[in-house]
Order: structure tokens, then sequence, then C-alpha cells
């Protein structure tokens, strides 16, 4: 399951959100309630490329250190 990370746009708050489906996002900001949110790339989804598409490890070595799919 992808854990993707979001950042209010309207008050700067980042915050996780665990997607059961791939086109699932949060409808507001968990602080300030606004719905202005950007979708991060952080480690927490480095396996998960932009479109949504596994992004399989080529090179051998993830960016966290830990390959998820070895
Ligand atoms: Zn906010």
């Amino acid at each position: 399951m992808p854990l993707f990370e979001y950042r209010c746009d309207k008050c700067g708050h980042v915050f996780e959100h665990l997607a059961m489906r791939s086109d699932e996002r949060p409808s507001k900001c968990p602080q300030c309630g606004s719905r202005k949110l950007e979708k991060q790339f952080s480690a927490f989804s480095a396996r998960t490329g932009p479109d949504g598409s596994d992004s399989s490890c080529t090179s051998g070595t993830c960016s966290t250190g830990t390959c998820p799919l070895s």
C-alpha cells in the first residue's frame, strides 16, 4: 500500500496519507482544512512513481538504503 506525503499549500503542514487506491487522496488538510494539497515525493513513497506506477530498482540501490522489492 503506497504511503503518500502531502503538503498543504495554505499553511505548509506536511502529513502522510495511506492510499487504499492509487487515485485516492486526502480531501483536506488535517490542520487547517484547506483543499489545496500538493503531493510530495519523499523517501516514504520512493517506490511509487509520479504517475502512480511501481518503479522497480533497476540500479540495485534505493534512495532509502533499503530495497522494498528485494
Ligand atoms: Zn493546511
